[in-house]
Parts: C-alpha cells; sequence; structure tokens
C-alpha cells in the first residue's frame, strides 16, 4: 500500500463515519445555551443530549468536529494530496527513490523532477493516522 492509498483509506472511513453521524441532519452542529447540548443548524434537532457524560468544553469540542467540519477538512486533504502527485523522476538515483513530487521537487530553473521520493507536504498528512496499523514508518518525518 503506498502513502496516497492509505491516506484516500483513511479519509474515505471518516467522510463514510461523519455521513452516518449526519442522522438526518445538514451535519452542521452547534452547542445550545445550555452548554452541553448539541443541536443541528437545519432542524434544531438535538444530537447529543446534557446526560452528564461530557462537559461544556468537550460538547465544544463535539460541534467544531462536526460532520460538516470533518467532510470539509478531508476534502481539503484530498486537493492537497491532489497538488502533489508523486511522478518519475527525470534522473532517478540508481539505488534511491525514483520518484519526485511534481509540486515540491522540481526544479526552479528546468522543471525537471528530482528523485527525493515522498515529499514533506505529503508525510505530514498521514501523521494524524501514525498509529494505523497499515502506517509505514518509512513514511515518518523523524
Ligand atoms: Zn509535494
Amino acid at each position: 500500500m503506498d502513502i496516497d492509498e492509505f491516506l484516500l483509506a483513511r479519509w474515505t472511513e471518516r467522510e463514510q463515519t461523519a455521513r452516518l453521524a449526519c442522522n438526518g441532519t445538514n451535519g452542521q452542529w452547534h452547542v445550545t445555551n445550555q452548554e452541553r447540548q448539541i443541536e443541528a443548524d437545519d432542524f434544531g434537532k438535538f444530537v447529543i443530549y446534557d446526560e452528564g457524560g461530557h462537559n461544556e468544553h468537550q460538547a465544544a469540542h463535539i460541534a467544531l468536529h462536526d460532520p460538516a467540519a470533518v467532510l470539509a477538512d478531508i476534502a481539503a486533504k484530498r486537493a492537497i494530496l491532489a497538488e502533489h502527485p508523486q511522478v518519475a523522476a527525470d534522473r532517478p538515483h540508481k539505488d534511491g527513490p525514483q520518484t519526485g513530487c511534481r509540486t515540491c521537487h522540481a526544479d526552479t530553473h528546468c522543471g525537471e523532477i528530482e528523485a527525493r521520493g515522498l515529499c514533506e507536504t505529503v508525510r505530514h498528512l498521514a501523521t494524524p493516522d501514525a498509529t494505523h496499523p497499515d502506517y509505514n514508518p518509512d513514511w515518518s518525518l523523524s
């Protein structure tokens, strides 16, 4: 599995979870004036009641990470990934990387793609999922 496949799989999982969490709402949630209840913006439908299982800070956190925010975040990440495709290097190393990032590893003078492997941008995108069993430690930035 390459890093693009890994990222797309994680993001697809999150999108599916976010869509299911909408549960008939538009996915935009806010904390009510009772500070621990969360309702959807479109119908005023309660999503999470104040039953004492969470405090007002946790309620605010949940509302900030509502399904609409998750879907927008993933759409932005997909766009970033699309801007950093791995392509064949114009002069690959004999024993090193054969690819480079079209955006980050293009020589500014001649436009040739340098053989530098994965760029840091794509590696950063994978770090939130570094504990996933399919994460490859070779993608790490450290
Ligand atoms: Zn890049």
